[in-house]
Formats: structure tokens, C-alpha cells, sequence
């Protein structure tokens, strides 16, 4: 009798246990100035939370389910569905993650949104949380058919099917797309870089195929923007030329000295994430193709020199090589230059988490 009394008490408490077993959450934490910090992406991670940071206002937007909650790196103020919530630590960078003390947590993200009750598999960061929005930019077009290979095959129909192609994917992903031109028209270099600078996008990808007079040249190749263009004159430019995004506050003096320097910051700024992207992308292209990789090289085209995002140009062949024009004709082939161009976003977007923002 006694041996059934415990066994059932046994039995009850580990039941109680498990039922009242809370999800547990096995995030790190980190400690700066004696604060308890989590990663803000970690957090959001766990919670199915979307979030958006955006580099020149350094503000951060967690959106879920009709809850937003907005903060700004530095601040000790964040928005909780539009109120104002004042936290005892502000938000900070840390090893280049954006981090929150745990009052932040328990305040304003533990209310709005609950951990996931049954985490699915550890799956990889969808793409979708730090590349938002893509710009494609199909090289040519209209007038203007680019390379012709030997065949006939014209460089402005290779482009825009691969442009296509990468939109597709971009889009299963989640990813939002801005084609510059999405049939066979000519569209001029500024307007595309207009179409660039006017949607905000995270990052700008023309897609072309090259050509040269000596026919045994070949193989895929990223371009980014020259280190050797003089960044001051390209900053006093760019100032003069677009609007720049940020808070109108902060122009009130409307100072071009001013304008030129933040252009300067957020082009040398760009043009180092240019070059990881570029970078990414070639080693995608290598992993699935059976192509020489000539590497990422410096570049003045026009289109990525006035782009305010990171821009890369893709050489994706040489359509005056014979074998590498029958391969762009190939459908087949284009899926795979896409799908290398895609693997590659998504390793340098798992990178991003580690760039410093600052
Ligand atoms: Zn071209």
C-alpha cells in the first residue's frame, strides 16, 4: 500500500514537473558595464520575429503578428506598439551584433511575443531577416544588345533571363525584388541607378556577360566599385545628386561639407560589404560551376558607381568564347548561374550578423 502511495506520488510530481516545465530558451548572454545583453537577432530568432535594421539611422524595426516594437542603437528609448518605454540600459553593439539588456526582454519582447513552443529544427537564418529588398539590374536592353556572340546569341536576352531567373528565387525566399527593367527595353545607366537609389534595397546586382576580341578568353567574374575613384569627389557628387535617406533633422543646416562626409562613411562602408558580397558570390559560382572563377575585380561602370548600396556588377561569361556562349544558352546553366548568384547572398547575409555597424 505504502509502496503504491509513493509510486503514484512518483508519478504525480513527475507529470506536475513536466507539465509545468517552462520552455526553455538557450540563449547567451552577455555582459556589459555588469548588464545582462542578448543578441537582438538571437532573440528574434527564437520568437519567429522579423527584423529590419537599417544601417544609416541605426534603427531596428521587430515586426510580428500587428506588434512592432522600434529602438535605435544607442538609445535607451524603444516604441512598443507606438509607446514609449524607457529602459534603465540602452541598446548597444556588441562584437557587432546589435544586443539588449534583459529589461528589454521582460518589458517589451516576452509580452508581444512568445517564444515558440516546439522550436523547429535548427534551420538555417532564412534569408529573408537581414536582405530585405534586392535590386536586379539586367544589363542592356531595347537598342542596346550588349556583347553578340558568334552564334548571334545577344547579351541583353542572356541578362534578363538570368535577371528572372534570380528573381524567382529571391522571391521564394522572401525576399522583395526591384527589376530595373523586366522586358526588352532600354533603360539609360542614371535611371538605373535612380530605380536603385529610390527603392532602399539592401543591395544592387547587374547582371551582364562580357566579350573580348581575343575569343579564348573566359570564365565568371564580380565587379565592385573602385577604390581608386577619389571617394571625396564621388561623396560631393552623390550629395549633390540624391536625396539621402536619413532624418530631414539632421539637415536642417542642409550642409553639403556635411552630406559629403556621411556619403564618404557609408560608400567606403558599402564598398568593403561590395567586396564580401562579390566575394561569396564567387565562391558559389565556383562550388556549382564548371567554370574558371576569375575573382572579384575594382570596376567604374557608371551603374555601380552611383548606387548608394553595396553594388556588384556579375561578367557571368564571355559570350565571344565559343564554349561559353553554347553554356548561356543552355536554360539549364542559367539555373545554375542564378542559383550560385542566390547561395552566395545568402552566405555574405549570414555575415552580416557579424559585421559591426558602427
Ligand atoms: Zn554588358
Amino acid at each position: 500500500m505504502n509502496k503504491k502511495l509513493l509510486l503514484l506520488l512518483v508519478i504525480i510530481l513527475f507529470i506536475s514537473g513536466c507539465a509545468t516545465a517552462p520552455v526553455r530558451e538557450a540563449l547567451p548572454v552577455y555582459s556589459l558595464n555588469g548588464t545582462a545583453y542578448y543578441s537582438l537577432s538571437a532573440l528574434c530568432q527564437s520568437r519567429g520575429v522579423s527584423l529590419k535594421y537599417d544601417i544609416y539611422t541605426r534603427t531596428a524595426n521587430l515586426i510580428k503578428d500587428n506588434h512592432v516594437i522600434d529602438l535605435m542603437v544607442g538609445d535607451n528609448l524603444v516604441l512598443v506598439d507606438k509607446r514609449a518605454l524607457l529602459l534603465k540600459y540602452p541598446v548597444d553593439m556588441h562584437q557587432g551584433m546589435i544586443v539588449v539588456p534583459a529589461q528589454f526582454k521582460e518589458l517589451a519582447l516576452d509580452p508581444l511575443f512568445k517564444v515558440a513552443r516546439a522550436p523547429a529544427k535548427p534551420r538555417e537564418m532564412p534569408l529573408g531577416l537581414f536582405i530585405k529588398k534586392v535590386v536586379i539590374d539586367p544589363g542592356h536592353g531595347g537598342k542596346d544588345p550588349g556583347a553578340i556572340g558568334r552564334t548571334g546569341l545577344k547579351e541583353k536576352d542572356v541578362n534578363l533571363d538570368i535577371a528572372k531567373r534570380l528573381a524567382n528565387r529571391f522571391r521564394q525566399e522572401g525576399v522583395e525584388v526591384i527589376m530595373t527593367r523586366n522586358s526588352d527595353v532600354f533603360i539609360p545607366l542614371g535611371k538605373r541607378v535612380e530605380i536603385a537609389n529610390n527603392s532602399r534595397a539592401d543591395l544592387f546586382i547587374s547582371i551582364h556577360a562580357n566579350a573580348n576580341k581575343t575569343r579564348s578568353l573566359h570564365g565568371f567574374e564580380v565587379y565592385y566599385v573602385s577604390p581608386t575613384v577619389n571617394d571625396s569627389t564621388r561623396a560631393a557628387y552623390a550629395a549633390k545628386h540624391f536625396y539621402l535617406n536619413l532624418d530631414s533633422s539632421y539637415f536642417a543646416s542642409n550642409s553639403q561639407t556635411l552630406k559629403a562626409i556621411l556619403w564618404d562613411m557609408i560608400y567606403t562602408y558599402n564598398r568593403a560589404k561590395s567586396i564580401s558580397l562579390g566575394r561569396d558570390i564567387c565562391r558559389a559560382a565556383g562550388d556549382n560551376l564548371n567554370v574558371r572563377i576569375i575573382g572579384v575585380k575594382d570596376a567604374r561602370f557608371e551603374v555601380l558607381r552611383g548606387t548608394r548600396m553595396p553594388a556588384v556588377l556579375i561578367e557571368v561569361g564571355f559570350l565571344s568564347n565559343a564554349r561559353e556562349e553554347q553554356l548561356l544558352r543552355d536554360g539549364h546553366y542559367r539555373d545554375k548561374l542564378a542559383q550560385s548568384i542566390l547561395e552566395g547572398v545568402f552566405d555574405y547575409a549570414k555575415k552580416l550578423q557579424l559585421l559591426t555597424f558602427a
